[in-house]
Parts: structure tokens; C-alpha cells; sequence
């Protein structure tokens, strides 16, 4: 039975139904209710049709039938978007989540994957033959959003970005065609994959570069959060070997076996760190962060599986209702690291964090119109997630990010799109350099002149290129 109560062609949906080889979830679907929900609860819409596809024909014949439709088109991967742009009031769910189709040569060390597989899952599968690829510090991520935004996480500063180990991609274009975009085909297209995001089609594969990373030093070191503490974080972090990334966690501590007894619901950093290389070694560099302070509240850092880096992310990243602000840094001033510590004292309920990334290394060292994600020369990046999974305390958590976000915003400079909520035009320009902006909107002009890919975080067709007049 489908959707007689809509004001939708009855007929266009059984023809789009008797083609997909995947399911179509219409709202009186019995698993409507999971079907249309993602990972930011706080966004709580209802699509008129959910598309769970099975292959790039379903893609195809989606995409036109929301064209034909003139239906809003939301693409999801694994549903992380923070703004919530996998899903859509009354409009059309592409949800990928199914193509979760894997295969790896570990002597060439690549990787073809699909966009509906979690990074966890990618990271498991890939270290069964000792290799990786660098992508972000969340098990449950998708491959689709991460990738197409940039990627920043556990390797960062030794791999560089996930787009930075993209080799090529398998696109559905507006106008349904399946394309290959790499250096060689289709180059420009591939330029503004790397850090575009959803703007110009819909990702059916990605290739990827795969590294040696087996066994890691990993873990993480727990420290009172202070200014100090911070400080000597921040002052070694950028200019360690490039094999060491560390991204510190500033919240309560969480009542974890680790955490002694007395130390539960303190403020602390937790700094987690991954360093890819000789373990010996990595000791050694690993050493002046175990000296910041004392005393310290934990030490859980030891060689590991590179994917038990994702253990220490796992409870944080929970579905909840979450407000986000975050911007790059080229340097942490001390007097924001006073008002981060004094103002994460003063978190209304545990659940919020703030996050501090130090950056550089390898993402450093590729030039900044490489690719579409511009802001590699920014040596910090710092995230204030206002989460909660009480819907009492949404609001107060959301008027404390944006509170802290108040006082960091002005040293920051610039935002990775992956880390926006929707937060207006202005604020996806500052996701590029100028020239990165206006490249993107001449590509988004050839491949999605009329913006069907719209629900992201949009680079129109319409909007000026540098130099243009509006
Ligand atoms: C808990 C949490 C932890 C995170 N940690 C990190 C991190 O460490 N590093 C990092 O870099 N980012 C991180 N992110 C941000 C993350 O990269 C983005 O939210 C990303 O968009 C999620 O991808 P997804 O496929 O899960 O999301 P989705 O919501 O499925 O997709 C987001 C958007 O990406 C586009 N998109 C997705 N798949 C495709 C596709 N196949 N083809 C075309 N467009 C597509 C669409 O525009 C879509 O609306 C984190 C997010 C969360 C919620």
C-alpha cells in the first residue's frame, strides 16, 4: 500500500518501486520510524519516501525520480551529518547505508569501498592484513559524508586526510550518469570531491590508499583539565614527529572503570593519541605527554589494534541531540584556554565536551589548491559539542556551546564543512579559501546546474565566484 494520503503520483511510486532491486519505506512502513531517523536526534523529520538503495541503478533511478518529482533529495551515508542533511521533511531519503560492499588488495594496498560501510567497520576489515586508511576518531561514522568533507582524525598528522589517500570515486551525476572521477578522469570533478561534499553527485565507491598501520601506539593520557596542562598539550602537539596525532577531550570525567571512584564527573583532558610507526620509538616521543602534570588521572596509553583507537570515541558518539560550533586556530591563545576550562567547569549537564585537534604533519605538507579542503596550513581546529541525551537540557546545553563558542570565535579562523551545523551561506564560504569557493561554484555549475544536491552544505550555482558581480 503506498502513500495514497500524499500528494504524490501513485503511479510514479509503484514504477519506482518495481525497479529498485533495493527497498522504498513510505511512512506506514513498519520500519519507518527507525528508517527516518539520523544520528543528531535534535533533527526530527519526516521524508515522504525513504530509497534504501542496493546498487548505482537505484541511485540513478532515485535521483531521477526526485528530478522528475521536483521532490527535495537528501543523500545519506551513515546519517552523521551534524546539520542532519540525511534526512528531509517531505521530500526523498537516498540512504546508502546498504552499500556497504568492500574489497582489498593488500599488495597494491588498495581499497575499493562502498559509501554505506562505517569507518569502524572499514578499519577492522583493512587491519586484518595490517593496513589502514587515515579517516576521522568515530567507529560509527559513514565513509560517504567523511570522505567528501575532507577527513580528520587519528592519522591526520602521519596520512594526511582521507581525501588524501582518495584515489578515485564512482559518481551519479544529476543527470544520472555514473562517472569515474581520479587525476585522470574527469580531474576537476575529482579536484571538488575532496572536500565538496555532496555538492555534485552521489558517491557509489570510493578507492582508497592503504598504509601500514597494524599494531599503533594508542590509548590515551587523562589529566585534571588545566590551563598547564593544556598548554604543554598544545605546545608539543604541533611540533611532534609527524607520526604522533593527538586530539584532546575537555568534559566531565565519565564514570568509566579506568576513572578512579573520586575522580568521576571532574573536569579533565583527556588526550587521546595515536602514533603510527616503530613502537620503541614512538615511546619515546610519546613520553614529554606523560610528564604534563601531576598527578595524572589515568594512563591508558599502550600499542594496540589501530581500530581500538575508536573504543575511546565509542560512548561520546552515541545518537543524541547535539548543538556544535567549531572553527581552525593557528594558535591557542592562553586566554582561550582560561575560558575553555572555565567555561567546560560550568557544562549544565555532563554529555558536552570541547575538543581541541592539533593539525599539520602530513595534511601540511599538500599544497592548499591540491584540493578543495583549503585550510591545511591551520595548526589547530577546536569543536564545542553541546550534547545531551536529555530533552530537558537540550536548550541549556545549546545556549553553553554557543556561549563558549562566543568567546573562541574571534582567534578562530575559518570551519570544516564536515563540522557545521546548518549555520547559513556565509559560514560554508568560510569552509573555503576564495579562490577553493569559486573553483567549487564553477564545477557545481557543470555537473549540478539547477542544485538538485542542495540539502548539504550547499555551494549554489547561482552563487558569485570572486570577481563576479551578484
Ligand atoms: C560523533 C561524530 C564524530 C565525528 N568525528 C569526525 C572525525 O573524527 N573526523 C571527521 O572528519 N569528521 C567527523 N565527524 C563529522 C563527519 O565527517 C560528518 O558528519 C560526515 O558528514 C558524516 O558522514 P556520514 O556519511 O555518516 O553522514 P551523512 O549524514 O550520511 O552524510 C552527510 C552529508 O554528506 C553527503 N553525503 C554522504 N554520503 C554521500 C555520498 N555517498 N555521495 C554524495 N554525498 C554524500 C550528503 O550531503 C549528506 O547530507 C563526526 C561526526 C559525528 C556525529
Amino acid at each position: 500500500m503506498l502513500l495514497e494520503s500524499t500528494p504524490l503520483s501513485g503511479a510514479a511510486i509503484r514504477d519506482l518501486e518495481a525497479h529498485l532491486l533495493g527497498e522504498l519505506i513510505h511512512p506506514a512502513h513498519y520500519d519507518y520510524a527507525a528508517a527516518r531517523q539520523v544520528w543528531n536526534r535534535a533533527i526530527d523529520w519526516h521524508p515522504a519516501l525513504i530509497v534504501r538503495a542496493a546498487d548505482a541503478a537505484d541511485v540513478i533511478r532515485t535521483i531521477a525520480f526526485a528530478r522528475e518529482q521536483d521532490l527535495p533529495l537528501a543523500v545519506r551515508s551513515g546519517g552523521h551529518s551534524m546539520a542532519g542533511h540525511g534526512t528531509v521533511d517531505g521530500g526523498v531519503v537516498l540512504d546508502l547505508g546498504r552499500l556497504q560492499g568492500l574489497s582489498i588488495d593488500p599488495e597494491r594496498r588498495v581499497a575499493w569501498a562502498q559509501p554505506g560501510l562505517t569507518w569502524g567497520q572499514y578499519a577492522e576489515r583493512a587491519n586484518a592484513y595490517g593496513l589502514a586508511t587515515s579517516a576521522g576518531d568515530t567507529a560509527s561514522v559513514g565513509l560517504g559524508g567523511l570522505t567528501l568533507g575532507g577527513g580528520i582524525g587519528w592519522m591526520v598528522r602521519s596520512h594526511g586526510l582521507t581525501i588524501d589517500n582518495l584515489l578515485s570515486v564512482e559518481l551519479v551525476t544529476a543527470d544520472g550518469r555514473l562517472l569515474r572521477a581520479s587525476a585522470e578522469e574527469h580531474p576537476d570533478l575529482f579536484w571538488g570531491l575532496r572536500g565538496g561534499g555532496g555538492n555534485f553527485g552521489v558517491a557509489t565507491a570510493f578507492q582508497f590508499r592503504l598504509r601500514p598501520a597494524g599494531l599503533i601506539l594508542g590509548g590515551a593520557l587523562v589529566y585534571p583539565a588545566t590551563r598547564a596542562v593544556l598548554r604543554g598539550w598544545a605546545d608539543y602537539a604541533v611540533q611532534a614527529p609527524d607520526e604522533l596525532t593527538t586530539i584532546v577531550f575537555i568534559m566531565p570525567a565519565p564514570p568509566a572503570p579506568f576513572i578512579p571512584p573520586d575522580q568521576v564527573g571532574k573536569l579533565v583532558a583527556l588526550i587521546g593519541l595515536c602514533y603510527v610507526g616503530d613502537l620503541e620509538t614512538g615511546q619515546r616521543i610519546v613520553e614529554p605527554l606523560r610528564r604534563l602534570g601531576s598527578p595524572m588521572v589515568a594512563d591508558l596509553s599502550g600499542p594496540m589494534p589501530y581500530p581500538a583507537m575508536f573504543a575511546l570515541t565509542e560512548e561520546a558518539s552515541r545518537p543524541e541531540q547535539s548543538a556544535v560550533r567549531s572553527g581552525y586556530l593557528h594558535a591557542l591563545a592562553g586566554d582561550s584556554l582560561d575560558a575553555i576550562v572555565e567555561h567546560a567547569a560550568r557544562m549544565p549537564t555532563p554529555g558536552g565536551l570541547v575538543q581541541l585537534r592539533a593539525l599539520g604533519g602530513a595534511m601540511a605538507r599538500v599544497p592548499a589548491d591540491a584540493t578543495a579542503f583549503a585550510h591545511r596550513d591551520k595548526r589547530f581546529m577546536a569543536t564545542v559539542m553541546g550534547s545531551t541525551h536529555d530533552p530537558a537540557a537540550v536548550d541549556r546545553q545549546r545556549a553553553w556551546a554557543e556561549g563558549l563558542w562566543g568567546v573562541l570565535r574571534p582567534s578562530t579562523e575559518g570551519v570544516y564543512m564536515n563540522f557545521l551545523e546548518d549555520e547559513g551561506p556565509s559560514r560554508v564560504r568560510e569552509a573555503y579559501a576564495p579562490a577553493t569557493f569559486a573553483r567549487l561554484v564553477a564545477i557545481k555549475r557543470q555537473y549540478d546546474p539547477t542544485n538538485l544536491f542542495r540539502l548539504n552544505q550547499n555551494i549554489s550555482p547561482t552563487d558569485c565566484r570572486s570577481g563576479e558581480v551578484s
